[in-house]
């Protein structure tokens, strides 16, 4: 599907007809263009034919979760990956890149480098082929790529997941994850959004964390609390980092004591996440994630362990492309 395509095809027809045919695409969902029978004939019969609505696709269902393998106009491939929670909400995690250039030792993504980044529309896309499956509610930024270092791209996708004429998602069920591009950080805390913001954390110093994800080497963890706090400032919004439980690498009581250290300010919270081993990597036990756990808490941080907010046992992107 290409939208520009189509805006550029109405261009010749009345002013109407744009709001007409957004209302099909995003709100009426309709997959085929002989469903959109308030269009005349001829006009439907061009669209057919020159602007198919179809998004090529393979899909995986896993049970509460359905991963989709996107295949782009230029032939390249991404994921996204639909979560279904037990009170009827439903949320999608989307790719900003195709691969991502950061290369973080644990992530499946990292080992593709980047291809590209994605277009405002090819991350609406995604959005949209899941709606046409079932009601989405809520959108992270959480599949393949680094949404800050195609900031624009995924600011104007933002702009037209809210906007009421396409799926008005409020902003507040939008959440954005970063490794900590400062860069990204500093402008988002400008944008005036509601958007959610959060911060791939996985280590409690940058000796550990520059191994993890060399991103650290250029942005040391000291200068990207900085400018969190800056963002807490300004925006007054709680900011969640995330933190994989990988055995042996990061899951000892020495690290949950070095992060209660960093992690202990208001409007923090930590979201542990079970790792999903995509290569050198373990999973840490679930006895070893309960011990952290608890340490934390009683150090008075605010955790959760939800597999829905980060990519749970069996979301994490960039493993369908990667086997591919
Ligand atoms: N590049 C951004 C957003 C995409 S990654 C970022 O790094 O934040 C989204 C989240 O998935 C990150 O927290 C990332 O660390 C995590 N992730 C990567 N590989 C994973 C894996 N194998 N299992 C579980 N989570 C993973
Ligand atoms: Fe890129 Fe995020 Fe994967 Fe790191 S974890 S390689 S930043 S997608």
């Amino acid at each position: 599907m290409n939208l520009s395509l189509i805006e550029e095809k109405l261009k010749s027809q009345p002013k109407y007809r744009i709001k007409q045919v957004r209302k099909l695409i995003f709100q009426d969902l309709i997959e085929d263009w002989d469903k959109a029978s308030v269009l005349p004939l001829s006009l439907r019969e061009e669209l057919k034919k020159e602007c198919p609505l179809e998004i090529k696709h393979k899909m995986f269902d896993e049970g509460n979760t359905l991963k989709a393998l996107i295949e782009l106009s230029d032939g390249l491939k991404i994921e996204s990956v639909l979560m279904k929670h037990t009170d009827n909400r439903s949320t999608v995690c989307v790719s900003s890149q195709v691969g991502c250039p950061l290369a973080c030792s644990f992530c499946a993504t990292g080992t593709m480098g980047l291809k590209r980044n994605l277009t405002s529309e090819e991350i609406v896309s995604q959005v949209l082929l899941f709606m046409r499956i079932c009601k989405v509610t809520n959108i992270v930024f959480m599949g393949m790529g680094e949404p800050f270092l195609n900031y624009d791209n995924v600011m104007s996708a933002i702009h037209t997941l809210n906007n009421s004429e396409y799926f008005n998602i409020g902003s507040r069920k939008i959440s954005i994850s970063t490794s900590g591009i400062i860069e990204g950080i500093e402008k988002f805390a400008n944008e005036d959004l509601q958007v959610n913001l959060s911060i791939s954390l996985h280590a409690p110093n940058d000796e550990l964390r520059s191994r993890l994800m060399p991103v650290n080497k250029k942005y040391p963890l000291k200068d990207v609390l900085k400018v969190v706090d800056d963002y807490i400032l300004k925006t007054k919004r709680k900011v969640m980092f995330e933190y994989l439980m990988i055995r042996e690498e990061n899951d000892s009581i020495e690290c949950a004591k070095e992060l209660a250290l960093i992690m202990k300010k208001p409007l923090y919270m930590v979201n542990l996440i079970i790792y999903n081993p995509t290569g050198k990597f373990k999973a840490s036990d679930s006895k070893t994630i309960k011990k952290f756990k608890e340490y934390l808490e009683k150090e008075g941080i605010f955790v959760t362990q939800r597999y829905e907010f980060g990519r749970g046992i069996k979301a994490a992107c960039g493993q369908l492309v990667t086997e591919e």
